[in-house]
């Protein structure tokens, strides 16, 4: 895969994701995104960008704190 940027290669790379929804913050991390050697640019494959919704909607229903920290790998199905 390249980037839709640069055309630069990417690598796999792990990173920490993190959504703010007004009362709460949730904080993913090692999430594997793909990382453009060139530019920095950071783009998540399809499956991973589900999975994050998955863990951000169960989180939401689950949890009552202001802020959230999940190990993607945990929460990976
Ligand atoms: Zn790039």
């Amino acid at each position: 895969m390249t980037c839709f940027m640069c055309k630069g290669r990417l690598e796999n790379s792990l990173s920490t994701f993190m959504t703010d929804l007004g009362s709460c913050i949730i904080i993913v991390k090692n999430v594997p995104p793909q990382v453009c050697r060139q530019c920095g640019e950071v783009s998540y494959a399809n499956d991973v960008t589900r999975q994050l919704e998955q863990i951000v909607t169960s989180i939401k229903k689950t949890v009552h704190t202001e802020i959230a920290v999940v190990n993607y790998v945990d929460q990976a199905v």
